[in-house]
């Protein structure tokens, strides 16, 4: 198979924590025999200290033409001072989302079997295990909305607009992702107060009863969601939510897991095109130790192969050479062991075959 994967490290940790990953990517063409030209551009702070631009034109072309997007992370305390509009968060990734169709955002949570004891939660509460998939609507709701101040600053007003369209067809990506796992949805809203979520709820509700019979549902309030996923988290099979509720829960649910160095992402379009990071950002406070844990990232170079590319073997093979890797003791700091970044990745390589 050829391919071709726009590779934008950014800023931080990026170009560590990507680095592994490309490498890991090559060497699973050359072990199953396809042949993947990545192109690689800049972002965030990085592209804004080059070209006056977090997201130049050349990087969205490059994306846009490419197959799939491996990005690393955005930000970081040099860019903080530029106005809102033309700040990393918001130039780069917010643009990108959109302008490439990103609707659909897929964070699974899961607790690898050597890491039971880096949870935060008690070994009871962990079980058998923890193992959920976010399904968060990405383009649309407060995020996307008309955000205005009044004339004398003294109120402000954030719109959160959403279509029975727009709610449908990331429905559709969480029933069919339920399908492939335990066959479960929970609709996370807070229908009690928001139009919107009543909106969510009527869609979500006739679709299932239309076009996905097999697939459990049920729908929860989102103050509650934020509570049982500390209290009984192996309930949830796939969450399915709206863009801010789902920004907060999956980071919710990413400590839960023990580390957000562990936790990859795939924003993806209708087509199958998408864009994988980590859920993570640039971590400032570690770039250039070569500390950081590049796993996150390397699972979403899995999730890439699995979902862009249809590679299901080679998707398969990097989890378990990650897992294995886990399972022989190979930590990073964040998982409260020494290994460097480059010894992670390594360390996934090796056990690759
Ligand atoms: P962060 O995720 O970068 O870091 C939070 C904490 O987790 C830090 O202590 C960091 O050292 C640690 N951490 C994160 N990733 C790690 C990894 N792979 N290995 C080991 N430890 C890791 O969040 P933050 O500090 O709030 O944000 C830093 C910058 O990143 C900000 O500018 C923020 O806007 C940006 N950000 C970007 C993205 C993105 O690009 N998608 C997402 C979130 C935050």
């Amino acid at each position: 198979m050829k391919k071709t994967i726009a590779v934008i490290a950014g800023d931080g940790i990026g170009p560590e924590i990507v680095g592994e990953a490309v490498m890991v990517l090559k060497q699973v063409a050359e072990k199953f025999g396809h042949d993947f030209a990545f192109d690689e551009k800049l972002v965030g702070g990085a592209a804004y200290d080059a070209c006056g631009d977090c997201l130049p034109d050349a990087t969205l072309a490059a994306c846009r033409s490419a197959d799939a997007v491996l990005l690393g992370a955005v930000g970081g305390p040099k860019w903080d001072s530029l106005p809102g509009p033309q700040r990393p968060e918001k130039r780069a990734l917010l643009t990108l989302r959109k302008e490439l169709g990103l609707f659909a955002n897929l964070r699974p949570a899961k607790v690898w079997a050597p890491l039971r004891d880096a949870s935060p939660l008690k070994a009871e509460i962990v079980g058998e295990g923890i193992d959920l998939l976010v399904v968060r609507e990405l383009t649309g709701g407060v995020y996307f909305g008309e955000h205005s101040r009044a004339a004398d600053g003294l109120s402000a007003l954030d719109k959160m607009p959403y279509s029975a369209a727009e709610v449908e067809r990331i429905a559709r990506v969480a029933f069919a992702s339920a399908a492939k796992r335990r066959g479960r949805v929970t609709c996370v809203d807070k229908a009690n107060v928001l139009e919107t979520s009543r909106l969510w709820r009527e869609v979500v509700e006739r679709l299932q009863a239309e076009s996905y019979r097999s697939i459990a549902l049920d729908f929860m309030y989102v103050d509650n969601a934020a509570m049982q996923l500390v209290r009984a988290p192996g309930r949830f099979d796939v969450i399915l939510t709206e863009n801010m509720f789902g920004d907060i829960l999956s980071d919710e649910a990413s400590q839960i897991t023990g580390s957000i160095g562990m936790l990859p992402s795939a924003s993806l379009r209708a087509d199958g095109f998408g864009m994988y990071e980590p859920i993570h950002g640039s971590a400032p406070d570690i770039a250039g130790r070569g500390i950081a844990n590049p796993l996150a990232t390397i699972l979403s170079a899995a999730m890439l192969l699995r979902h862009s590319f249809g590679l299901v073997a080679e998707a398969d093979a990097v989890e378990s050479a990650v897992g294995r890797a886990l399972a022989d003791g190979v930590r990073t700091n964040d998982l409260g062991g020494a290994a460097t970044c480059a010894e992670m990745g390594a360390a996934v390589r090796s056990r690759l075959g």
